[in-house]
C-alpha cells in the first residue's frame, strides 16, 4: 500500500474496507475511492461464506459517505453476483451499506443524528447534499427501519391530535405514556382514522393488555378507545378539561366585548390573559382587577367565577368528594344564563365517570403534552412542515418509541 493510500485508509477510517486506488476530481471537489468489500474473494450475505463469481456488473456503483473538509467522497465498486452452496445465486455482501442504498451506513448514521439536533436544511449544508435530496433519503430510512418494527408493551396510552401545514390539518397521534413516546401517527383526526390504529397495529391481546388512557372530549376518540379496548379505565385529560372552560370562559368574554359600549369596554381591556391565571400565578393586583368585574361585568364575573372554583377538583383525594363536586358545579353552571358555560357543563355530565376516574388514577396526559412541546419546537424549527410524511419522519426521529440512529449497525455509529 502506498503511503497516500494508507494515510487516506487512516483518515477515513475505512478501516474493514480495502482500498485499491483513489482519485481526486478537483472540478467537482469530489473523492471517489475505488473499494474492495474484502482482500481476497466475495462472501455471501446470508452465511458470510465466500462463493465462487457468477457475474460481475457492468457499471460500478456509487455509494456517498461522509464528506471531510471541502470534498465530497464517494466508495465506487462493481458488486458481484456469486454462487453460493447453501443460498444460491445471490449479490454477494456489501458490508458498508444497506443493500439497496445509495449511501453508505455512516453517512445514513450522521444524517439520522444531524436531523435530530438541526434544521433540515443545516444538516444538508453539512452533507453536501440539498435539501430534497435529504428530505428522501430521511424519509426511505425511517420507513426501513419502521416497518420492520412492532409495538410491544403498551399498557397506557393517551391520544391527542396535532396541526401541520400551518394549522390547516390534523394528525391523531398515538403516545405511550408509560415510556413517554410516540408509537403511531396518521393523517386525520375522526374515528376512522383513530380505528386504524387499533385495527391494523394491535393484536386483540395487546388491546386488552391497554389498563389506561387519556384523551380530549372528542367523541371519536372516547368512543374508539371504549370499543377496542376491553379493560381499558379511560380518563378524560386534565389539560384537555382546563382548556376547555378557558374556552367557555373566553367565548363569554368575546360575546360580552361585542356588546359592549366604548366605555364599557375600558373595564374589558386586557382581560383575556389574565381570565386564564390560576390562582397560584395571580398576583394582588391581578385579583383585584377581577373581582371589580363584579361591578363592572356580571356575566363575566360569574364566568370567572365558576373557572376558578373548578380548580379544587383536581386536589380531591376520594371519588364521592370529586362526583359530588362535579355534580354541584355543572348544576350552578346550568343555572346561569352563560350559553358557553352550559354547553360545557352538559358535556362535563355526560363523561363525569371518566372525570372523575381522574382522582383515583392521577393519570393525565402531561406526558404527552410534553411530547407535543417538544414536536412544536421542532415544527417551528422547520418552520412547518407541508406533508404529514415529512413531519412524521421527524416526530419519530426524535420522539418516537424505536431508536432509529442505533438501529445502524454498531461500529459505523461514528459522527
Ligand atoms: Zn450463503
Amino acid at each position: 500500500m502506498t503511503l497516500v493510500r494508507k494515510f487516506i485508509v487512516n483518515l477515513l477510517h475505512l478501516k474493514d474496507i480495502f482500498v485499491c486506488s483513489y482519485q481526486f476530481r478537483h472540478r467537482d471537489k469530489e473523492l471517489h475511492l475505488f473499494v474492495k468489500p474484502y482482500k481476497v474473494g466475495c462472501r455471501c450475505p446470508h452465511c458470510g461464506r465466500r462463493g465462487a463469481i457468477m457475474h460481475i456488473s457492468s457499471s460500478p456503483r456509487m455509494w456517498r459517505d461522509i464528506p471531510v473538509f471541502r470534498w465530497t467522497v464517494f466508495l465506487c465498486y462493481q458488486p458481484k453476483e456469486i454462487y453460493c452452496t447453501t443460498h444460491g445465486r445471490i449479490q454477494e455482501e456489501i458490508p458498508w451499506a444497506d443493500p439497496y442504498a445509495r449511501i453508505t451506513y455512516r453517512f445514513e448514521y450522521a444524517l439520522l443524528v444531524y436531523c435530530q439536533l438541526m434544521t433540515q436544511k443545516a444538516a444538508a449544508r453539512l452533507l453536501h447534499i440539498p435539501t430534497s435530496t435529504l428530505s428522501d433519503l430521511l424519509h426511505q430510512s425511517i420507513v426501513r427501519f419502521r416497518d420492520r418494527h412492532r409495538i410491544r408493551g403498551l399498557r397506557s396510552i393517551g391520544v391527542d391530535e396535532i396541526s401541520y401545514c400551518k394549522g390547516h390539518k390534523y394528525a391523531t397521534i398515538v403516545y405511550d405514556l408509560d415510556r413517554s413516546c410516540v408509537v403511531w401517527v396518521e393523517r386525520g383526526k375522526g374515528r376512522d382514522t383513530i380505528d386504524l390504529f387499533f385495527e391494523y397495529c394491535l393484536s386483540g391481546h395487546q388491546k386488552e393488555q391497554i389498563l389506561w388512557a387519556a384523551c380530549d372530549m372528542s367523541e371519536a376518540y372516547i368512543g374508539a378507545i371504549q370499543e377496542h379496548c376491553p379493560n381499558v379505565k379511560l380518563v378524560l385529560d386534565r389539560f384537555h378539561i382546563v382548556k376547555a372552560i378557558n374556552t367557555a370562559l373566553d367565548e363569554v368574554r368575546k360575546e360580552q366585548w361585542r356588546e359592549a359600549s366604548a366605555e364599557e369596554r375600558k373595564v374589558l381591556k386586557g382581560l383575556r390573559w389574565l381570565l386564564f391565571k390560576r390562582s397560584s400565578t395571580r398576583s394582588k393586583k391581578d385579583s383585584r382587577t377581577l373581582h371589580a368585574l363584579e361591578k363592572g361585568n356580571r356575566r363575566i364575573y360569574r364566568a370567572w367565577l365558576l373557572k376558578d372554583e373548578f380548580e379544587q377538583f383536581w386536589e380531591f383525594k376520594t371519588r364521592w368528594a370529586a362526583e359530588r363536586f362535579l355534580e354541584r358545579w355543572t348544576t350552578s353552571a346550568l343555572r346561569t344564563r352563560l350559553e358557553p358555560m352550559r354547553k360545557l357543563a352538559n358535556t362535563l355530565r355526560k363523561h363525569s365517570a371518566e372525570i372523575v376516574s381522574f382522582v383515583h388514577t392521577r393519570l393525565t396526559n402531561a406526558v404527552a403534552e410534553g411530547l407535543n412541546r417538544i414536536i412544536r419546537i421542532i415544527k417551528n424549527r422547520a418552520s412547518g412542515f407541508r406533508t404529514l410524511d415529512a413531519f412524521a419522519d421527524i416526530i419519530f426521529l426524535t420522539v418516537g418509541d424505536l431508536d432509529i440512529p442505533a438501529q445502524i449497525p454498531g461500529k459505523f455509529r461514528t459522527v
